[in-house]
This record gives structure tokens, C-alpha cells and sequence, in this order.
């Protein structure tokens, strides 16, 4: 398809109760931060809609929960083969609302699809335990059941993979849910909501309210105490906010929120291999990306050699819209994405840095900035404290192991870290020394569907993918069986 039947083909409306329809509330414009152009109106959701979406939910529960687990494992694995058949024009809607290119927004959808792969495995090993009471008196079941209606909210950088990452789980668990996506990237969810129709999925199973407002969706869904979860990712700040919203229903959580990745790179390092994942991990995405690579910590006697192959990597990168051929570096989201990397550099460079490649905006239509590598960042930078969520790699010193972690863990965050390093026993002693969630041993890249993905202290808590995702789906439920004999 092309860009405009790619476009067409999208429902723009409210999906409640397995049904279509229009916000009382009108609809609201999206827009190609590639080139700034309007691409279509949405049906802008409101309290109204949420409370609908609640109902549906609520109603579609106790039969979803009955269904064999074979059966919901059966929608999501069909949901995967349709995703991959239409990767090309999933992709393509992708790059056009978020901005990042076709291949970047290729391996997000097949990323995305195997959560729903993985999941469909899953649904059908919820185990339990049946044994002996201590006292050899009476038998003790141990079973899971589905916590029962979900928020998902998601933010914009990953406009698939942080639904599926979600919905996957969910559906296997047997839980319904009310999503809110964000307001710059609608059109994926409702493309992936309209094809998991098509896959199977139940009317009610899955509601999406797109809208403006954000609170006033959230706000009455948390407010009811029927939902049970909310599994949230995007920003710190708000988070706090939600856990907040979540006590007075003492609702379980998950919440997937802001990194400041420390990458580490030892004097043991291949540099070759060093220079490469840099590239990975702080340019996946155009570098707005949770597990982005936001501090670089050099071992000193190789800090120059390393600035050097990174700045030469950072320079040939393709800067254009995410539709062009060859295009290895997209626009960032918005204009005020793009205003809070300048200023974060401007405030670097003011201090002492040096931008050996990059170092402002592109002058083009479009949310553009220059792949940026910044040398001798000073410790009071405001860049090493707060996430950048841009395309500019700050790059520090370190002389010893110790300096090293703890420069890294000096953060609230604790998302992701990067270690370089040849020696086994320091990868072991460092990667468990850092204060995180995940850790990257000689790779930039950690996502992958059948891992935990998630993080410590201010990154949230809960894990997503992996053995660990459905357990946040589900309740543990222990049946004491007396025996009269
Ligand atoms: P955000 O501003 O926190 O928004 C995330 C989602 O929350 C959006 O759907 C947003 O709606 C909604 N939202 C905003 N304010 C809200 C409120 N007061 N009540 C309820 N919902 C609200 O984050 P973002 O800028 O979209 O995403 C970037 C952040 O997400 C970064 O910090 C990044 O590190 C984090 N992230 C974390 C992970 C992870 O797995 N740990 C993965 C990806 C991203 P609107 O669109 O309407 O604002």
C-alpha cells in the first residue's frame, strides 16, 4: 500500500465493546513530525467514552477468563502471522505518525508481533501446585487466575511494542483492558486493535480510547474499583503521579518509566565491538528510547581513541525523512522534544564540552537534530542527569572499576546499563554491581520478547516479556482442601 491507503485504511475512531465509534468530543489532527504535514483526525476520547470502555470491559471479563487457554493462545498467535504478513504497511504507518525509519520501524514490528508469539506459548503453561499440607492433614492447591480488568496506558516512542508488550501477556492471562495510547502515535494501536478483531479477539476484550486529554480517560477508569491493574509505560514524573491515583483501589501495578543508561567501556574492550554497540544502543530509535545509552563512561586511556570511532560512526549516519531511502537517523517527535535536546547541549557545551560532530538542529522541515557526540562533558551537566531522549551521546572519563560504577549508579534511575569489557570476571563483577533492572554485556541492544524486560528505582517496577510478563496479568490463588479422612 501506499502512504495514503496506508493512512485510509486505519479506523480513526473509538474501539468500545468490539464496535467503532465516534467521541462526543470530536476528533483531534496527527501530524508527520518528518516534514510537520497534517495526517489525518482521530476520535478525541473523553470520560464519557473511558466509562463505556470500563463497561465493556468489566462485562467481556468472567466469559473472557472462561476461555480455554489453547483458544486465547490461538488469537494471539494468529495476531503474530498477521502482523508479519503486513509488516511492510504496519511499518510504514509507523514511520509516518513517529517518525523513525522503515527499517527501524520494520524491527518494531516484528519485535512487537513477538510478544504476541511468546504470549500465545505462555497462555497455555499458567501452571500451579497441588501438595501435602505439612501436617500430612489436608492438600493444598495452589492455581493463577487473571487479576481481571487492565488500564495499559503507552507512550509514543515504540507505538507497537509497548502495547504488545502489554496486550500479549494480557490476552494469554485472560484479563480484558482498556488502552490509552498517546496522542502523537494513535493510528498503530488502532491498526493493531482492528487486526486482533480480525485475529479473533472478543468485542470487549480490548477497548482503545485515543484522546487528549489523558487524565480524563485515566482518571474514571483508576477511580473504578473493578479495574484491577494498570500497567503504565512512558515518564517517570507521571508515573509517580499514577501510582499516586492507583491507592485508594489499591490496584496492582506495573510501571515500565524513564532511563539514564550508563554505557562502560573498559580498556579490555574490542573497541571495534565497543564502537558498534555505542551506535546501537544510543542511536536505536533516534535515540528516544528508554534503554538509550544517556552517559558514556570511558576508561581514560582510551577515552580519545574511542571519541574518535564514534564520532566518525556518529557523522556518516543518513539524516532524512524516515520514508527515503537509506535513511539511518529520522526526526525527533515534536518541537518541544527537539527545543529540550538543544537546550540540554547548549547547557553542556556552556560548561566545557566540545561537540566533535552535530551539536544543533537540522535546518529542514521536520523535528530534526544533528547526531551529536559530545566530548569532556563536565560532571554538572544537566545532560548526565536528565534523559535526553535524543540523538547525542556525552562521552566521560573514568580511571578505576570502582570510579566507574559508581559514576554509573549515581542516578535515580536504574533501567538498563552497557558494560565493555573482555575479562569475564569484571563483566560478572560489574553487571552485578550495577544498580538495574537489565544489563548489556558487550551488546547495545537487550530487548528480546522471551527476556524481562524492566527496571529498579526510579524506572519503575514489574517486568514485561520473558517467564516473568504474565505473572503481572495474574493472581495467586490458594484453595485449602481438608480431607475428612
Ligand atoms: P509520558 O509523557 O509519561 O506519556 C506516556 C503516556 O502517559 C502517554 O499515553 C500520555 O498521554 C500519558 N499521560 C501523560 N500524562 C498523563 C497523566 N497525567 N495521567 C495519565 N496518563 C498520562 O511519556 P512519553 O513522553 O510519552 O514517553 C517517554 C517516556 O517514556 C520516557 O521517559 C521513556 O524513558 C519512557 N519509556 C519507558 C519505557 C520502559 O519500558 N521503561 C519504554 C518506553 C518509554 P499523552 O500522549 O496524551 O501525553
Amino acid at each position: 500500500m501506499d502512504e495514503r491507503e496506508v493512512i485510509e485504511r486505519v479506523p480513526k475512531q473509538l474501539f468500545i465493546g468490539g464496535t467503532w465509534r465516534d467521541s462526543d468530543d470530536g476528533v483531534f489532527e496527527v501530524y508527520d513530525p518528518g516534514n510537520g504535514s497534517r495526517l489525518c483526525e482521530v476520535a478525541d476520547g473523553r470520560g464519557t467514552d473511558a466509562e463505556a470502555a470500563v463497561e465493556a470491559a468489566v462485562e467481556a471479563q468472567d466469559t473472557w477468563a472462561a476461555t480455554p487457554p489453547r483458544e486465547r493462545g490461538e488469537i494471539l498467535r494468529r495476531a503474530w502471522r498477521l502482523m508479519i504478513d503486513r509488516a511492510d504497511d504496519l511499518a510504514l504507518l509507523m514511520t509516518l505518525e513517529m517518525g523513525k525509519s522503515l527499517t527501524e520501524s520494520r524491527a518494531e514490528v516484528v519485535y512487537a508481533a513477538e510478544f504476541f508469539r511468546w504470549f500465545s506459548e505462555e497462555a497455555v503453561r499458567i501452571d500451579g501446585v497441588y501438595k501435602r499440607a505439612p501436617d500430612g492433614g489436608g492438600r493444598m492447591i495452589v492455581t493463577r487466575q487473571p487479576v481481571g480488568p487492565c488500564l495499559l496506558i503507552t507512550p509514543w516512542n515504540f507505538p507497537l511494542a509497548m502495547g504488545t508488550r502489554k496486550i500479549g501477556p494480557a490476552v494469554a492471562a485472560g484479563c480484558t483492558m482498556i488502552v490509552k495510547p498517546a496522542q502523537l502515535t494513535p493510528l498503530s494501536m488502532l491498526a493493531l486493535a482492528d487486526l486482533l478483531a480480525e485475529a479473533g479477539l472478543p468485542g470487549g476484550v480490548l477497548n482503545v480510547v485515543p484522546s487528549t486529554s489523558a487524565s480524563s480517560i485515566t482518571s474514571p477508569v483508576l477511580a473504578d474499583p473493578r479495574v484491577r491493574k494498570l500497567s503504565f509505560t512512558g515518564s517517570t514524573e507521571v508515573g509517580r503521579k499514577l501510582v499516586a491515583q492507583c491507592a485508594p483501589n489499591l490496584q496492582r501495578m506495573s510501571m515500565e518509566l524513564g532511563g539514564n543508561a550508563a554505557f562502560l567501556v573498559f580498556d579490555d574492550a574490542d573497541l571495534d565491538t565497543a564502537v558498534a554497540g555505542a551506535v546501537t544502543a544510543k542511536m536505536r530509535n533516534n535515540g528516544e528510547s528508554c534503554v538509550a545509552a544517556n552517559r558514556f563512561l570511558v576508561q581514560s586511556s582510551i577515552a580519545e581513541e574511542f571519541t574518535e570511532r564514534l564520532t566518525e560512526r556518529m557523522a556518516g549516519l543518513h539524516m532524512g525523512h524516515g520514508t527515503e531511502p537509506n535513511v539511518t537517523v529520522g526526526p525527533l517527535i515534536d518541537e518541544t522534544q527537539r527545543d529540550k535536546v538543544s537546550e540540554l547541549v547548549t547547557d553542556a557545551v556552556g560548561r566545557g564540552a566540545r561537540a566533535t560532530t552535530g551539536g544543533g538542529p537540522a535546518e529542514r522541515d521536520g523535528y530534526f537534530y544533528h547526531p551529536t557526540v559530545l566530548a569532556d562533558v563536565p560532571v554538572d551537566a544537566r545532560i548526565l542527569e536528565e534523559e535526553v531522549f535524543g540523538p547525542v551521546a556525552p562521552v566521560t572519563t573514568f580511571d578505576t572499576e570502582e570510579e566507574a560504577l559508581r559514576k554509573a549508579n549515581d542516578t535515580e534511575h536504574g533501567l538498563v546499563g552497557y558494560v565493555f569489557t573482555r575479562d569475564l570476571d569484571r563483566a560478572v563483577r560489574v553487571g552485578e554491581g550495577l544498580a538495574t533492572g537489565m544489563v548489556g554485556l558487550n551488546t547495545g541492544l537487550v530487548s528480546n520478547a522471551a527476556a524481562p524486560f524492566g527496571g529498579v528505582k526510579a524506572s519503575g517496577f514489574g517486568r514485561e516479556g520473558g517467564d516473568e510478563g504474565i505473572e503481572e496479568y495474574l493472581d495467586t490463588k490458594y484453595l485449602a482442601l481438608a480431607l475428612s479422612s
